[in-house]
């Protein structure tokens, strides 16, 4: 019998058994309520407030219009400052609301967006603080919270790494004006395509809810020049079913990160993000940086050897946004302005990590080991 070289990809979504949603697409087809805040829809919606700790969940088709939607229903305009070190679509929907992003750098240790490095950039039209919790560790939330404060600016977390993460027991949700979640199927909690708005108050639930059904507020009744972002029941109904099966999912996640940790913290050339005590962490990335002066080889190389034998890791977040062509010519996105996003876009590689991995982390662990000393 020859060695395992099956393909390992960097995430697999945690499906239960087909047996446990059939019943639920049996109740659909019976009823024949589709969309539109089913039943379902309803059900999950309150069911992730509890689960959260939160008061307002608002659910969208997708985390991006759900990132855009929020913009909107803030009525956010002018300048945002936000981070660099982002997928695409954090910065796209600020683009996509004729808003100007104002990327700042990042921090050494966490790779979140740069508090101490925020107020320079405000100008008298900055309006709001977009900042990301990068692979679901908590942005810097009471001094973000303090400078907004202080200058009358809203808060919007993208929140979609942080499903499950919790700062000193409480959600990490409960932070900013609102936060953005994404159910997309690549990460910690799917219903295949999806995402959600949590909100403060039930006026700002109603907007949202308003905007993400073309402005309908009553039958005839049109309020705002909304879009269409409305979960369907099918996803509901997945979400209702996947949330039973949440706790188990991301155990089996922490697992994978300590069996990683321990055998990675003692090579020289791998660096680890630290782990903070007051963090309950979800393991929805397990990110590492590669020292290309003590191992020799660039993190293009490793990530090259990887992919050679069957690993496929993924460089996120790399190119960075500030340097693709739609935003590169912004005075925020020069490089001397972002020097250790651009630095750290350049050594990190994020490793495989899902609940069902089991032994391919050994799988993985090798084959690095072998990329950095050989
Ligand atoms: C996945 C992701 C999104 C987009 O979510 P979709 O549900 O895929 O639209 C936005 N921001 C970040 C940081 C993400 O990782």
């Amino acid at each position: 019998m020859g060695a395992d070289n099956s393909k390992i990809y960097v995430t697999k979504p945690y499906l239960p058994a087909l047996e446990e949603f059939i019943p639920y697409l049996e109740d659909i087809w019976a009823e024949k309520w589709l969309t539109n805040n089913g039943k379902y829809h309803q059900q999950l919606e309150l069911e992730l407030c509890k689960y959260f700790g939160v008061s307002h969940v608002s659910l969208f088709s997708n985390g991006t219009l759900a990132l855009i939607t929020a913009l909107q229903a803030l009525r956010i305009s002018g300048e945002v400052i936000t981070t660099p070190f982002s997928f695409v679509a954090t910065t796209h929907s600020l683009w996509w609301n004729n808003i100007k992003p104002v990327f700042v750098d990042i921090e050494p240790n966490t790779f979140n967006l740069d508090a101490e490095k925020i107020e320079e950039a405000i100008t008298p039209k900055t309006t709001a603080i977009m900042p990301v919790h990068v692979y679901g560790n908590p942005a810097n939330v009471e001094k973000i919270q303090v400078i907004a404060d202080n200058y009358g600016l809203k808060v919007i977390y993208d929140a979609a790494h942080a499903f499950g993460v919790k700062l000193s027991g409480k959600s990490i949700l409960n932070f900013g004006d609102m936060s953005i979640l994404s159910f997309h199927a690549t990460k910690v909690y799917t219903t295949f395509e999806g995402g959600a708005i949590i909100s403060k108050d039930e006026a700002t639930k109603k907007r949202i809810d308003y905007l993400k059904n073309f402005g309908f507020a009553g039958e005839t009744t049109i309020v705002a020049p909304g879009i269409n972002a409305k979960m369907n029941e099918f996803q509901a109904a997945l979400g209702l079913l996947q949330l039973k099966h949440a706790e188990t999912a991301i155990a089996k996640r922490k697992e994978a990160a300590a069996k990683y940790r321990a055998a990675l913290s003692s090579i020289d050339a791998i660096e680890l993000l630290k782990e903070s005590p007051n963090v309950e962490h979800s393991y929805s990335y397990f990110p590492i940086t590669i020292n290309s002066e003590k191992c020799g080889k660039t993190r293009d190389e490793v990530y090259n050897i990887l992919k050679e034998n069957n690993i496929f890791t993924r460089r996120y977040f790399y190119p960075l946004i500030s340097n693709i062509p739609i935003y590169r010519g912004l005075e925020s996105a020069a490089k001397g302005n972002l020097p250790i996003a651009n630095a750290v876009a350049e050594k990190i590689l994020c490793l495989p990590i899902y609940s069902d991995i089991g032994d391919n982390v050994d799988r993985v662990i090798d084959a690095l080991t072998n990329a950095i000393y050989k």
